[in-house]
């Protein structure tokens, strides 16, 4: 942090400077691709500053799905600033926009997140200490996932203006990822039609190219009622939510041997009662289902659902089921899949300063873990590999923009190695240098993508080959309930 501001100023010269000579030396004709990646890198690199200074503010601000007010408004106002047209709240979601430059086609589109999780507030030191204990963090990263999808925009839009390029480039500004399935609503609206490639890029501990892999992922509140009574005097009287949330515990642990082993199913009592000696009338699982497909989850959720009415038959109470959210699995696709890692090993990793490389020993030491990845992961790009199903994932809405769009991404070395995301580690790391160096990778790897995508028809039109093969015999239809709205406070009903 203290690294960034200390070189502020200088790189303000520095951005002015390059930019001038970037300008005047732009050829007009069209360009190597080489050419072209260290001209949009060195657009990147002139931008950086600004954008991890953004992507700061927005690790101050962790604000929680579909109520990032002022993360959302900050990305728009610089974008705005950067010259793009901001159209904002689109698909019923406040927060979400779309942030335009050029016209016709090919459509280019970038997405960009910027939501905080719950309870991973945390300062940018190798030990826990929250900034305010039990609010927000930025534990997935999402403060550089906005940042540096936009970082990359800024620069493309650049290059496009200084070598004539045609076409249209969008910055999706996507909330509520984490569990509000904002992407979802946003496909269902229709947002995403006239794009031809849609580019992401997600926080992570190493640097490699994301072709598919993540889970498919259903969530809901199930709300048992029951009926109150005194729990010494009464009890015949009363009928136990709490008993029925507990026998669907128990319901889902025992089908837990009975379903495929890459199957995740997970939950918390968000609801248990307001007193022991009162047979609680209200109590509330709150429960998350994932597999590597749709239709085994789809399965999977019909069985939870009947767990959840055995429960209800067996205490005498009755249950509500709200559906949260739902996420498609990422459909891969292999022709960008070729152009993302060549361009990600153009770009390279970064190598951590002394002050960093002591930051994450001591932030490694936290861990846990007997080995510890080396510190060198930052440096290096993975070799490509297809995802193996078995392999531990997470889930992500950019999985039904996949299913509608030819879709490709990045993760970039943004966490210590070995941080795992969802944790204070992984919210330190992303708010100080380590996180900004990983996030202009990724930043660089898009921008180079973005440009091959927007300049050469032939790799647009493979990728759409590669598409159509994808998705032959197969049907695109979100587990969310046609004609439900986001659920802007999902967190807290
Ligand atoms: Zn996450
Ligand atoms: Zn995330």
């Amino acid at each position: 942090m203290r690294k960034d501001s200390r070189s502020a100023v200088c790189r303000s010269f520095a951005v002015g400077f390059l930019m001038l000579c970037l300008v005047c030396a732009l050829p007009v004709q069209a360009q190597t691709s080489n050419a072209a990646h260290q001209q949009v890198q060195k657009l990147v690199e002139a931008n950086g500053a600004n954008w991890k200074q953004v992507s700061k503010q927005i690790w101050d601000f962790a604000e929680l799905g579909y109520h990032e007010n002022k993360s959302s408004a900050l990305l728009q106002a610089q974008l705005k600033g950067a010259g793009f047209a901001v159209e904002s709240g689109v698909a019923d979601e406040p927060t979400a926009f779309i942030a335009s430059f050029g016209e016709g086609k090919p459509v280019v589109a970038i997405l960009g997140e910027f939501d905080a999780l719950p309870g991973l507030s945390q300062q940018a030191v190798p030990e826990r200490a929250p900034v305010t204990a039990g609010a927000p963090g930025h534990g997935c990263g999402h403060n550089l996932l906005g940042s540096g999808a936009a970082l990359a925009a800024v620069a493309v839009k650049q290059y496009m203006e200084a070598n004539h390029v045609k076409g249209t480039l969008r910055y999706y500004g996507t909330p509520a990822e984490e569990g509000g399935s904002g992407k979802v609503y946003m496909v269902r609206a229709g947002v995403f039609k006239d794009v031809d490639v849609v580019l992401h890029w997600h926080p992570g501990d190493r640097n490699a190219v994301i072709d598919g892999g993540a889970l498919a992922v259903t969530s809901a509140k199930f709300t048992f009622h029951g009926v109150a009574a005194h729990a010494a005097m009464a009890p015949d009287r009363g009928r136990s939510a709490l008993d029925a949330v507990m026998l669907m515990g128990n319901g889902i642990e025992f089908m837990r041997e009975h379903v495929p082993s890459n199957t995740r199913m997970h939950y918390i009592i968000s609801k248990g009662g307001v007193a022991p000696n009162i047979v609680p009338d209200l109590a509330q699982l709150d429960l998350v289902a994932r597999s590597p497909w749709n239709t085994t989850l789809q399965e999977i959720w019909k069985r939870i659902l009947d767990v959840s009415k055995g429960a209800a038959l067996m205490t005498g109470t009755t249950v509500e089921v709200t559906d949260i959210g739902s996420d498609a699995d990422i459909i891969g696709n292999d022709a960008l899949a070729q152009v993302a890692q060549k361009n990600l090993e153009e770009v390279g990793g970064y190598t951590m300063s002394a002050d960093e490389q002591k930051f994450a020993h001591d932030l490694q030491k936290t861990f846990g873990l007997d080995t510890l990845p080396s510190l060198d992961q930052t440096k290096e790009v993975e070799p490509f590999h297809k995802p193996d199903p078995n392999e531990p994932s997470a889930s992500t809405d950019v999985g039904d923009v996949s299913w509608v769009v030819p879709t490709i991404g990045f993760t970039a070395a943004t966490f210590v190695p070995g941080a795992a995301a969802h944790t204070w580690q992984a919210a330190a790391s992303a708010g100080m240098s380590i996180g900004q160096d990983g996030m202009v990778v990724a930043s660089k790897a898009l921008a180079d993508t973005a440009v091959d995508l927007l300049t050469k028809p032939e790799l647009i039109a493979a990728a759409k080959a590669d598409f159509a093969k994808e998705l032959a015999g197969k049907t695109y239809r979100s587990a969310i309930p046609e004609g439900q709205k986001p659920l802007i406070d999902y967190r807290t009903k």
